[in-house]
């Protein structure tokens, strides 16, 4: 049976304190899939998940390639943003399954795009947006 727990957010800084408080408890060779329409709060979520594993320097979304390695935390950290991948053979090409089952932390922006290669046991954090709740209200459910 699938447990979920249900996070409501109203501000970008409560996001990221959620990304930051997962990324504290991270163990090597897990997958998180981070999904949700574009401006939900997936980057916001990413950055406080990469200061939770102890990288500081800035963490953006990968533009020209698949995965950006962060190796300076505590945990090596992989960030995919698979939103532009025209096929998951280019997932095969980049050599994931290094990515997915190694040492480190695979976070999967847009995982949905590449689901069938996605490991089962993968946590899947997804952001929606409610407008009746206020423009910066998110909801946030961990799987
Ligand atoms: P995505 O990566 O999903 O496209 P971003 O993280 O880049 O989205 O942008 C989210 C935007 O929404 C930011 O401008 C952020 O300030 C704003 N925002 C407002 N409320 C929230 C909230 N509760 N959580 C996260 N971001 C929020
Ligand atoms: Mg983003």
């Amino acid at each position: 049976m699938k447990e979920y727990k249900v996070i409501e957010t109203h501000s970008p800084e409560e996001t990221f304190a959620i990304g930051k408080s997962l990324g504290e408890q991270a163990v090597p060779g897990q997958v998180i899939c981070l999904d949700g329409d574009l401006g939900v709060g997936k980057t916001v979520f990413t950055q406080g998940f990469a200061q939770g594993l102890g990288i500081d320097g800035p963490v953006n979304s990968p533009t020209f390639t698949i995965v950006q390695v962060y190796e300076e935390g505590r945990l090596p950290l992989y960030h995919f943003d698979v939103y532009r991948i025209g096929d998951v053979e280019e997932m095969d090409e980049i050599g994931y399954e290094e990515y997915f089952y190694g040492e480190g932390v695979a976070l999967i922006e847009w995982s949905t795009l590449i689901e069938e290669i996605i490991p089962e046991t993968a946590i899947h954090v997804t952001i929606e947006k409610d407008v009746e709740q206020g423009f910066d209200y998110r909801r946030i459910t961990v799987e």
